[in-house]
């Protein structure tokens, strides 16, 4: 399977570098304790079925970012959701937060049909019994300010894949994320989780599949739970993207 992938020319990382550093919910944000949320983007059924509990087993809770069109799909992360896997999550505590219906790229597409397609998936999953999502993660990280400035307002935050931590002044339409996957991923999430512990801030990781032969895009479990470890060690809370973003605005 070909996984799309968003164009890597001169303009268009330029473009990108000016979308996130154009703030369209400027916030602060302010911690009384370091925090950890962990994302599983597009939600490959691994995530719920070895992910979720391995969190749990760390008091933690994820957010787990699903679009309707890959129900039962298979992706380039494997197999992704089935509709129990959306109300066993929910009843254990964690988040389902909206990646757009059709997984489109938000930096390609028309402002209005991109808001459609959130639209539609908030309808996709109050039929599996969620209220309508407060996070969201843009596909492939890509999205224009126009966008950022139109998001629903039950949209509290999204969140792009730009690295850094979250802390004082944010964009609360782009916040920034680590990848726990790709070369150095695990290697740079680790040292930015003691920088989150040092300086109280809200640190994102996301990832796709936890399988031990993991897709490119995926993580191995024992990555997961050392990432994990670290935060127990550390004093780091772990807790959904909502609950975090609550913890911050108190
Ligand atoms: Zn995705």
């Amino acid at each position: 399977m070909t996984a799309y992938e968003p164009p890597r020319d001169v303009v268009s990382k330029v473009r990108r570098v000016c979308t996130q550093s154009r703030h369209a919910a400027p916030a602060r944000l302010r911690f009384s304790e370091p925090v950890l949320s962990l994302c599983f983007d597009d939600f490959p059924a691994s995530a719920a079925a070895i992910g979720a509990p391995l969190l749990e087993r760390y008091g933690g809770r994820g957010t787990f970012f699903a679009s309707g069109a890959l129900a039962n799909a298979e992706s380039a992360s494997g197999r992704c959701y089935h509709a129990n896997d959306v109300s066993d999550l929910l009843r254990a505590g964690h988040e389902i937060g909206c990646h757009t219906f059709s997984h489109c790229d938000g930096a390609r597409s028309d402002v209005f049909a991109t808001l459609q397609d959130i639209a539609r998936n908030r309808d996709a999953f109050a039929a599996m019994g969620c209220a309508p999502a407060t996070s969201l993660a843009y596909p492939y990280g890509e999205t224009t300010i126009e966008l950022k400035q139109a998001l629903p307002r039950r949209i509290a935050c999204a969140r792009g894949i730009s690295p850094g931590l979250n802390r004082g002044r944010v964009d609360l339409a782009q916040l920034r994320a680590y990848a726990l996957f790709g070369v150095g991923g695990l290697t740079r999430a680790l040292h930015a989780l003691k920088r989150a512990a040092r300086t109280k801030s809200w640190m994102i990781a996301f990832t796709h599949d936890i399988c031990p032969t993991p897709s490119p895009w995926g993580t191995r479990p024992e990555d997961l739970e050392a990432l994990l470890v670290a935060a127990r060690k550390h004093g780091v809370v772990i807790l959904t993207m909502s609950a975090a973003l609550a913890r911050g605005k108190a």
